[in-house]
């Protein structure tokens, strides 16, 4: 089809189904008067549309009862309780999550696995993950997974799913999406970066919906940002784009896991908090949580601490600031509780090492979806397919009856 051709009714409706099962999706609930005044179409247009929608299983529609006023109350719009869900998992150094999670990005079930040194294998973490799917699917009300995201901390090529290097988990060039591929059989598997993912959430439907120039700073024992430029994921080249944690910022630093000396992860990282408040390493959650608790009930050597993570935090975010110009920055992990202790640190900070003009305008937030930022960017790309054609949608059960 040349670029001058007219769209074929299919592809109308095609492309109109995916516009309103997205609103549905980024929204949770719409009335169809909603629905209507959004997406510029009729009533009648729209009425067909969801129609078709419910017979696929992926909405329904409920007529409000009570507080009616004078005229018609409007249909209202949800995902179908018994639709498709996405299997959202993050890795982390120190647990798996994994999650089913319905359309309008509601949490149906989680299962949360600690990680031994010895269990963070890409084999073992696969095994885990695929182990964990039935019990999901004991936690919803009977819906059929539309496929699958991984978050890993570490560089990763989108197209095969490899991580090109992991350095917290010590992986290099693992073929972990297609071993994940192979072992969940016919569910399409993705694999993405944390923080790609993270930024990825908050824009659709967090704290950065607003905005279209927006970075989001994950913090945990590994350090990186994911970006949005004019309202598109900056990935770079191959996928490498972000990795603020490796940035030099002093060649004489301590050592990091990657190799070099004093990249910001060593300065801004967990095990760097932790050095600091003079807690032995390796990190974990009650350690973090301890160190934070001492600095908020006033305890000098843990507040001074986090003031000193969030100085360099805040020259941190000023690099990206002169780079990228970004409207708001998100900061998550551990970091968004070392802005919640010490704001006016981070703040000076940037305020002393960013140029005048970007770093007055920049806004500095905490996520809207807390730890789980990374979860819910896994659930968007699950689903990702499913909302650009929702005709595609073959719940299994169907399928296999129709044979
Ligand atoms: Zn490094």
């Amino acid at each position: 089809m040349t670029s001058s051709a007219a769209a074929r009714p299919e592809a109308i409706r095609q492309h109109n189904l995916a516009l309103v099962l997205s609103e549905v999706h980024r929204d949770g609930t719409l009335s169809r008067a909603d629905l209507t005044a959004r997406l510029g179409l009729s009533r009648s247009t729209i009425g067909a549309l969801v129609a078709e929608l419910t017979d696929l299983g992926l909405v329904e529609e409920l007529v409000p009862t009570g507080g009616a006023r004078a005229g018609r109350p409007s249909h209202v719009v949800s995902p179908h309780p018994e639709g498709p869900y996405a299997i959202a998992v993050d890795v982390d150094i120190a647990h798996v999550t994994t999650a089913a999670v319905g359309l309008s990005g509601v949490v149906l079930g989680r299962h949360v696995l600690a990680l031994g040194p010895a269990a963070s294998s890409p084999k073992a973490i696969t095994r885990l993950i695929i182990d964990s799917i039935p019990l999901l699917q004991d936690m919803v009300r009977g819906g059929e997974p539309v496929g699958m995201a991984v978050s890993v901390p570490g560089t990763v090529d989108r197209r095969t799913g490899t991580v090109g290097f992991a350095p917290n988990l010590e992986w290099r060039n693992e073929p972990f999406g297609a071993l994940l591929q192979s072992a969940a059989r016919d569910l399409p598997v993705d694999v993405g970066n944390d923080a790609d993912l993270a930024v990825l959430a908050e824009h659709s439907r967090g704290a950065g919906r607003d905005c279209d120039d927006l970075v989001y700073v994950i913090g945990r024992v590994g350090v990186g940002a994911g970006i949005i430029v004019n309202g598109r994921p900056l990935l770079g080249h191959d996928g490498h784009a972000g990795e603020i944690g490796h940035n030099v910022m002093d060649p004489s630093g301590p050592e990091c896991h990657c190799g070099k000396h004093g990249c910001l992860e060593t300065y801004i990282g967990d095990n760097a908090l932790l050095t600091l408040a003079g807690v032995p390493t390796p990190t974990t959650d009650d350690k973090m949580h301890t160190v934070f608790a001492a600095a908020r009930g006033g305890n000098p050597r843990a507040l001074s601490a986090v003031r000193r993570i969030a100085e360099s935090l805040g020259r941190g975010v000023a690099e990206l600031v002169n780079v990228l110009n970004p409207d708001r920055v998100i900061l998550g992990g551990t970091l968004s509780e070392v802005f919640d202790v010490a704001p006016a640190d981070v703040l000076t900070a940037v305020e002393r090492y960013a140029m005048d003009a970007p770093g007055q305008t920049v806004e500095l937030s905490q996520p809207a979806f807390g730890e789980d930022s990374a979860l819910m960017g896994a659930a968007e790309v699950a689903f990702a397919r499913l909302l650009g054609d929702p005709l595609s949608w073959r719940p299994r059960r169907a399928a296999a009856a129709a044979r």
